[in-house]
């Protein structure tokens, strides 16, 4: 039997522990403080690291708990990744017969330029790209290239149960509902999350077909969507891409 459980860091980052009670993966490990504290409270083993993207708030333990632990480590063949031993891209497929799982490789570019997803079991680690009811900022790609990311990950099974990388689900519904101010599915999930977030426990993971339903960004051919964003920009926008980009840019300035 697999658990997930997300150990806190930093502000509102999530280091997720793929588990069977004995074997762990430890998936974006920022700092390894927390890692090393709850992984020897529940008396797991780490089997491997695995890693999305370069930045520092998903890499900064890494070092640390390799030298703990000697494990590998999994992460994008065109990132900087510390003590990478198994570098990955669109295609490759990962073993854990530990804890009998496989997992997918995908390439999602854009907030980094070799930013990988894991998917497997029904499950997506996806960093930094898709959060619920939001995006990643693009930090090192075009809005092209985020887009076509996001395309990808929506085109997994509605059933997947998405992982992001950090705790904005409920900024991200501010801002949804401004461009989205009808749909009665983000209305419904603004109540849930604030729930949630009373009793301070974490809204993931979500799912893909709740993104779908709520995601502004994966809505760019949404009536509602593209009004907004054409309202915003001063124009009709008539391409999905150019709705997209002009919500990515409203989102960066949005307080
Ligand atoms: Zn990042």
């Amino acid at each position: 039997m697999i658990s997930i459980f997300p150990i806190r860091a930093f502000k509102d980052n999530y280091i997720w522990i793929v588990h069977n009670q004995q074997s762990a993966l430890i998936i974006d490990p920022g700092d390894a403080t927390p890692v090393l504290t709850w992984i020897s409270q529940q008396n797991l083993q780490p089997i491997a690291i695995l890693c999305t993207h370069h930045h520092h708030d998903h890499t900064g333990g890494i070092p640390s708990l390799v030298q703990e632990f000697a494990i590998p480590v999994y992460g994008p063949v065109h990132e900087k990744i510390p003590g990478l031993t198994h570098p990955l891209t669109e295609g490759d497929m990962l073993s854990f017969p530990e804890l009998s799982l496989e997992f997918n490789v995908l390439d999602i570019p854009g907030h980094t330029a070799g930013h990988i997803a894991y998917h497997g079991h029904n499950c997506l680690f996806c960093g930094d790209t898709l959060f619920a009811c939001g995006c990643g900022r693009i930090f090192e790609g075009n809005a092209q290239q985020m887009f076509t990311s996001l395309q990808k990950l929506a085109s997994l099974p509605d059933k997947t149960l998405v992982y992001c990388a950090h705790e904005y689900t409920l900024a991200n519904i501010r801002f949804a509902r401004i461009i989205d101010p009808d749909n009665p599915d983000l209305i419904q999930l603004e109540s849930t999350v604030e729930e949630k977030l009373e009793q301070n426990i974490p809204t993931l993971p979500s799912s893909l077909a709740m993104e779908k339903a709520t995601n502004p960004f994966l809505r760019c051919d949404q009536p509602a969507i593209i009004h907004s964003a054409s309202q915003h920009v001063g124009r009709h926008l008539n391409d999905p891409v150019s709705v997209f980009a002009a919500i990515r840019d409203w989102k960066n300035n949005f307080q």
